[in-house]
């Protein structure tokens, strides 16, 4: 990186303020699994939303690049400053106040640096319930959630991050703030700028706040885990189990046999609901917001579903402690992956009906480069949305295949492209998905996407190089 000019420099620190600077650590530079590597050295930390305005007024007067990170867990790069290029990471770690939940309004207004953990935390503490949860959800901030519109495990019931917010309190690229918090459900009042705002990446301003929406909290709960014969058994049983159980179904989360055995590699201390390790089975959570009967239901439903062969038995959870091992399984998946290290790793999303025969196709497709490829292929069925992700054979490392790495991007995304899915499901374009953007996106929307930016952040200060191809 390239250092700041030094007057420069000395004003952002100055209005910044005491404590509201430093040296850039391991984590503000490196991607979560390893892959990249930037440069920012200055992070500017903002205290309140006005300083943090007044800093990005003064990098646009000098047409500074700004790089806003949250808690550094995403997974494409967007937080990555390029190595060669001068800029300032703004981070929202001291931006960390709950400031308000309303119970009669349902609202919760958190500001961006907020750990999406604590935002639950809050709202249990009133009896409501905030749904959005993912295995991040210890480190990420709602700050970060927002702007990767981030999935994870409920959105079968609740939907994405953007439809959780009711509002968003941010700074544009010129230093205005928009003051767009709001605990309204109806409010059509021309262009809904606070989505654009989400799943941007940091690229059209920083978000300083969120209202986000509260729902009733959970009476009655269970979780199931259930051996399947295949991806397509998994799903007939989703439909089965809509049709019995319908909005009682919160997750729906398939696991392979593959990341199975990475758990028992990596962390045997975790103990293993079943044993041998099924090929697939699928986590089913069910949750209500009444006293229901839920673990009946679910019983009457997988007996059922064991005498229609959709799943091969059911391990239901007896106690809170039994449920998070459950879940401590699906959880521990992506932490075991990143230390068996990929290959390449791949967030897609598909048609429910194209989800089967995707996996039928994709693995021999994958395994032509190399018969003794590992393939951990996990994540949001529910969705629609496969972490498809391959592992060097047993006795190599992924290094040993950096350079099939792009063929075997493009034969997976080219099949994704086929069957009308999507390259990039919850996880963003950031840097690492730039490509395949210009390569898959529709044309029009490269466009529109170009022509908002320009109008928004005219000298591309904003996260320059995630999203957005510099070129453009
Ligand atoms: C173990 C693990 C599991 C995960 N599971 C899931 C999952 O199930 N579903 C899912 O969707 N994601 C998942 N992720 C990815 C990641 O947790 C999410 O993308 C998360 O939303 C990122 O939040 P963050 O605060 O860490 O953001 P960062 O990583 O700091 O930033 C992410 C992007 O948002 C921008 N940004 C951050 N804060 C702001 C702000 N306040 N204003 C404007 N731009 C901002 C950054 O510039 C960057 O482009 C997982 C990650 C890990 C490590």
């Amino acid at each position: 990186m390239t250092t700041l000019p030094t007057q420069l420099q000395h004003d952002l620190q100055a209005l910044a303020g005491e404590g509201g600077y430093r040296d850039a650590t391991e984590r503000d530079v490196t991607e979560m699994r390893g892959r990249y590597r930037g440069g920012s050295t200055l992070v500017l930390r903002p205290k309140t939303t006005e300083i943090a305005a007044a800093i990005v007024s003064r990098c646009a007067e000098a047409q500074l690049p700004i790089i806003p990170i949250g808690g550094a867990t995403g997974l494409v790069a967007g937080h990555i400053a390029s190595e060669n290029q001068t800029g300032v990471l703004l981070s929202t770690e001291r931006l960390v106040n709950i400031r308000e939940i309303n119970s009669t309004d349902r609202q919760l207004v958190a500001e961006a640096g907020v750990i999406l953990a604590n935002v639950q935390a809050a709202a249990t503490a009133k009896d409501l319930l905030f749904p959005l949860s993912l295995a991040a959800e210890g480190s990420c901030t709602i700050g970060g959630n927002l702007s990767t519109n981030a999935g994870g495990v409920q959105v079968l019931r609740y939907g994405n991050t953007r439809d959780l917010v009711l509002g968003v309190e941010a700074i544009m690229p010129n230093g205005e703030i928009l003051n767009g918090l709001s605990p309204l459900r109806k409010n059509n009042t021309g262009y809904d700028i606070k989505n654009l705002l989400i799943g941007a990446e940091g690229t059209l301003g920083l978000i300083t706040a969120a209202s986000l929406k509260l729902y009733p909290s959970i009476k009655d709960s269970c979780t199931a885990l259930c051996p399947v014969a295949s991806p397509a058994a998994a799903l007939a049983l989703l439909s089965q189990l809509q049709h019995e159980l319908g909005e009682f179904i919160s997750a729906f989360e398939l696991i392979s046999g593959q990341g199975l055995h990475f758990l028992r590699e990596h962390f045997p201390q975790l103990p293993q609901a079943i044993s041998p390790p099924p090929e697939w089975s699928v986590v089913l959570e069910l949750g209500s917001s009444a006293e229901n009967e839920l673990k009946k239901l679910a019983e009457s439903a997988l007996t059922k579903a064991i005498q229609k062969d959709l799943i091969l038995d059911a391990v239901i959870s007896q106690s809170e402690t039994q449920r998070q091992q459950i879940w401590s399984l699906r959880e521990h998946i992506p932490l075991a992956n990143k230390k068996v290290g990929a290959i390449v790793s791949f967030d897609i999303s598909l048609p429910l009906s194209k989800l089967a025969l995707f996996i039928k196709t994709a693995v021999p497709k994958v395994q032509d480069f190399d018969g003794n490829l590992r393939i951990n292929c996990f994540g949001h069925v529910g969705d629609g949305n496969l972490h498809f992700n391959v592992f060097p054979p047993i006795d190599k490392l992924a290094c040993n295949y950096r350079s099939q790495q792009t063929e075997i991007r493009s034969a997976v995304y080219d099949l994704v492209q086929k069957m009308g899915g999507s390259f990039s499901a919850e996880h963003g374009v950031g840097r690492d998905k730039v490509s395949e953007l210009l390569q898959y996106g529709d044309p029009t929307k490269l466009e529109v996407m170009a022509s908002i930016k320009k109008a928004l952040d005219p000298n591309g200060i904003f996260n320059p190089g995630a999203v957005i191809d510099p070129r453009k």
